[in-house]
């Protein structure tokens, strides 16, 4: 009985150790880079003119730091689960070689970016809002430290995906640190404030299938769109795409509105 309490203690540590390094890393080093070292450079790519107080980025940590006191939590369920031979598929995919390691990663990324529209669309409904959603829109002009500013229900709905996802599409287990890997650095770069995405000679976003900086910083300046978390495509297919979005692109990107859409100021 000590054996396994002290077994789990381990387990616990070393996915907290993992997790609150890759969080701290990656948001430590975007808020260097944009919001200190290269202010003055990005200065034109700044999505707002207006810059959160300090106090929301130290709040922002805590709760994130929270989050990741969950997945922690779930990781060692995970563990658990696949130490009793709950993960069938996890193993049998490591015997599948490189391709599948590669197309399973491709997979998890876009099975995350499904799964996090509608459980997103699902949190924006009132009575699940209060209880799931709120904290990370307090946040009305998010800052990298963002990325996990979460109420306790999201962040369990956040790892709910990792705990599934290997269960039903064969996935070796190293694709998931890659994956958390992806997601961290998408996910800081939505909320970094700034925009990075290269622009087209016509305004649009140079890759238009992959969401922006503008694209989440508008939901959460005018929650009611933009749900999906990394690519565009569930956003349009299901035409809850903020219909100023390319507009305001432009705009950040320093380029001439795109002609077919509403100017600014004008709602939908
Ligand atoms: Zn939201
Ligand atoms: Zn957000």
């Amino acid at each position: 009985m000590d054996a396994l309490i002290r077994d789990i203690g381990h387990l616990w540590l070393g996915n907290m150790t993992v997790d609150v390094r890759r969080y701290v890393i990656f948001a430590v080093a975007v808020w260097l880079v944009l919001w200190v070292a290269l202010r003055g450079v990005m200065a034109g790519r700044k999505i707002r003119s207006d810059t959160p107080p300090n106090r929301q980025l130290a709040s922002e940590f805590l709760y994130s730091i929270r989050s990741i006191v969950v997945f922690s939590t779930v990781g060692i369920g995970i563990t658990l689960m696949s130490r009793a031979g709950l993960y069938p598929l996890a193993d049998l995919a490591r015997s599948w070689g490189p391709v599948w390691f590669w197309v399973s990663l491709g997979l998890m990324i876009v099975g995350q970016d499904a799964y996090i529209y509608w459980v997103h669309r699902a949190m924006h409904r009132p009575r699940l809002f209060r209880h799931t959603h709120r904290r990370h829109h307090r946040s009305n002009n998010p800052s990298p430290f963002t990325a996990y500013s979460f109420d306790l229900g999201e962040a369990f709905l956040m790892v709910l995906f990792v705990l599934l996802w290997p269960m039903i599409v064969p996935t070796p287990w190293p694709v998931t640190g890659l994956f958390m890997l992806h997601q961290i650095f998408r996910n800081t770069l939505l909320h970094a404030g700034y925009e990075l995405m290269p622009a087209r000679a016509d305004g649009r976003p140079m890759f238009d299938w992959l969401t922006t900086s503008v694209h989440h910083d508008l939901h959460h300046g005018q929650a009611g769109w933009n749900y999906a978390p990394w690519f565009t495509w569930w956003d349009r297919w299901m035409g809850t795409e903020h219909p100023q979005y390319h507009a305001r692109f432009a705009a950040v990107a320093g380029k001439p509105a795109v002609a077919s859409e509403a100017p600014l100021g004008q709602s939908a």
